[in-house]
């Protein structure tokens, strides 16, 4: 029996959604509702439970006693008959991951107001997504990647279905007026909502380099039937005066960008800001096989009340970020120079950091719920990004396999395989066991892969990148970082407007000698007043070697701080084609690059 789900914002101003779910046929015993402690995507616990404000339960008009088990977890008592449980939400979070709503616009995920019934999971579900009274409102339309009801028009309020409790919690909803667009992608229809005011925004260039983008990633993992694995997707983005993120869902996403990453009509070229909104929207749709389909085994099926641990993020988030670039320039989005910047920035970020020489991937993976995702100053000293030096693995897995077989095969071949052990039983998928990957690539390339994939994944070595491109024509430069004299020279990392407060100190840096910690105020250099803007021209003028004094307050209370300068700067990389590289390597480097 379909469960019937009920939503409104009922008071966008103080940012309440009211919400009921129906069940026809309650738990005789007492029914138990449950509200997810985590969404998937986002590795950390969330406890959503904690925004729901208040809470009834009703059958045949009369009030149902409610007991609170746990944290997330409702008992009512006995009912015969429908069982209606009706509450609020508060939702006042504006990320990727949660719930918003004011009178511009609402935003939820299902784990963050979809009460589940216990027991009752695997039933259909209908859920009325109801607009706000009053006219002002009057031209909100909704998108979602849940499919209407018959009656309900695609972008309308009305009534829409899902599955099962996981589609539902797996579709977010976005309402609002926003600018909207359609486009076709190898014959799935895709459609693109964005919220937040952009000036002259250029939805026909965006909508075609999305386009070139989807398609070239279906060809991907489906060269014959060129088949996406949905009937519909939906791109939900939020833009903003600033911040940056994404999560991906089984056919959409959410992204929050900025404002001026999106194109806007007469803009030429592609600008840092496009490049990044176009690798977001990458990353998150190649989600779509890796790790909404194809799994870790952990994740099969999601146990929503508790952390899920896999030491395999590296492979379902790094290679999703290896891919997400790769794929703009495969799309024609990135010149090739362009893309080879991209790939030495990331392995600068990466190199610079002594966390990649304590942290495996494999653990960083396990940990992510209580370490990636919960990062404090120490982090570049102590937290490896199994997104970023998962990306470089990737990379330097994919150099290996068409460097060995002299460009025949590639990690394409490894995603697909993987590909098609979900989509030949989705039903029955068992998920990617924790040696899944290694075993895929082995399968998929016929080569030996294991000791070094373990060696990168499960132990702290570096891949050798010059090696790994030279045979791409390609070498990697290694140079000192000078360009940003704080960090160069002492090791910091600063942020702050109203003051220059440090945020990180670098392992080995000449400011963690000096004593300096994650959360001084810096107030003076020599003797010259310190603002958020002036660090790097006061320090221009200064050696490797020299020593400077440094006033700064800690807990208000004035700290002095010798600093001598740092006379080993970090690690600096740059990617370059090599004049007259042989012609074997010109065509491994296009059949990488231009697929
Ligand atoms: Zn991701």
């Amino acid at each position: 029996m379909a469960i019937r789900y009920a939503i409104r914002p009922a008071h966008p101003g103080a940012h309440l959604y009211h919400v009921t779910v129906t069940l026809a046929q309650p738990d005789p015993a007492g029914q138990r509702f449950m509200l997810p402690a985590w969404i998937p995507g986002s590795y950390m616990i969330r406890e959503f439970a904690r925004h729901i404000v208040r809470l009834t339960a009703l059958a045949s008009d009369r009030k149902v006693r409610i007991e609170k088990l746990d944290k997330h977890t409702w008992r009512c008592a006995r009912a015969d008959g429908p069982l209606t449980v009706a509450y609020e939400v508060y939702a006042w979070d504006p990320s990727v991951r949660a719930a918003h709503l004011d009178e511009t616009h609402g935003f939820f995920n299902g784990t963050c107001v979809f009460l589940l019934a216990l027991g009752q999971e695997k039933n259909a579900c209908h859920v009325d997504i109801l607009p706000p009274a009053g006219r002002k409102f009057v031209d909100w339309k909704v998108i979602t990647g849940l499919a209407p009801a018959r009656g309900t028009q695609r972008g309308d309020f009305g009534t829409y279905v899902a599955r099962d409790y996981d589609e539902l919690i797996d579709c977010p909803v976005q309402m609002g007026t926003f600018a909207h667009a359609r486009f076709n992608v190898l014959g799935t229809p895709h459609e693109i909502a964005i919220t937040g005011h952009v000036p002259k925004l250029d939805l026909n260039r965006l909508t075609t380099d999305l386009a070139k983008l989807c398609e070239t990633q279906v060809r991907l993992f489906e060269p014959r039937t060129k088949k996406a694995p949905f009937d519909h997707y939906a791109f939900l983005t939020t833009a903003l005066a600033d911040g940056r993120g994404g999560l991906e869902h089984r056919n959409s996403t959410a992204l929050m960008c900025k404002r001026d990453g999106l194109p806007f009509a007469g803009m030429k070229d592609t600008t840092e800001g496009y490049r990044n909104f176009l690798g977001l929207a990458s990353h998150e749709y190649f989600h779509s096989w890796n790790v909404k389909r194809i799994r870790p085994a952990a994740f099969v099926p999601y146990d929503l009340m508790q952390e899920n641990y896999t030491r395999l993020l590296w492979a379902f988030e790094g290679f999703t970020s290896y891919y997400d670039d790769l794929l703009l320039a495969r799309a024609g989005l990135l010149t090739e120079p362009q893309y080879l910047d991209v790939l030495g920035q990331t392995m600068t970020t990466v190199m610079q950091r002594s966390s990649r020489l304590k942290q495996s991937l494999a653990d960083s993976s396990f940990d992510a719920w209580i370490k990636y995702y919960r990062q404090d100053e120490n982090a570049p000293n102590s937290v490896v990004s199994y997104y970023q030096k998962g990306a470089l693995v990737g990379l330097a897995l994919d150099l290996t396999i068409r460097a060995s077989t002299k460009g025949r095969k590639s990690l394409d071949d490894v995603m697909r395989l993987l590909w098609a052990r979900w989509r030949n039983s989705p039903a029955s998928y068992p998920g990617v066991d924790e040696d899944g990957i290694v075993e895929a690539a082995e399968t998929a390339t016929d080569l030996k892969l294991a000791r070094a994939i373990r060696e990168w994944t499960e132990g702290t070595r570096d891949p050798d990148f010059a090696a790994l491109l030279a045979p791409f024509g390609i070498t990697c430069e290694r140079r000192a970082a000078l360009d940003q004299p704080h960090f160069a020279l002492m090791g910091i990392k600063t942020a702050g407007t109203a003051e220059c407060r440090v945020t990180n100190v670098f392992d080995g840096s000449a400011a963690q000698e000096a004593g300096i910690s994650g959360g001084d105020a810096l107030v003076a250099l020599d003797g010259l007043r310190i603002t958020p803007g002036n660090l790097d021209p006061l320090l221009t003028r200064y050696h490797p070697g020299d020593t400077v004094e440094l006033l700064a307050f800690r807990r208000d209370e004035l700290m002095r701080f010798g600093v001598k300068l740092g006379t080993q700067p970090p690690p600096k990389f740059r990617l370059k084609p090599t004049t007259k590289a042989p012609k074997s390597a010109l065509v491994l480097r296009r059949g990488w690059l231009c697929n």
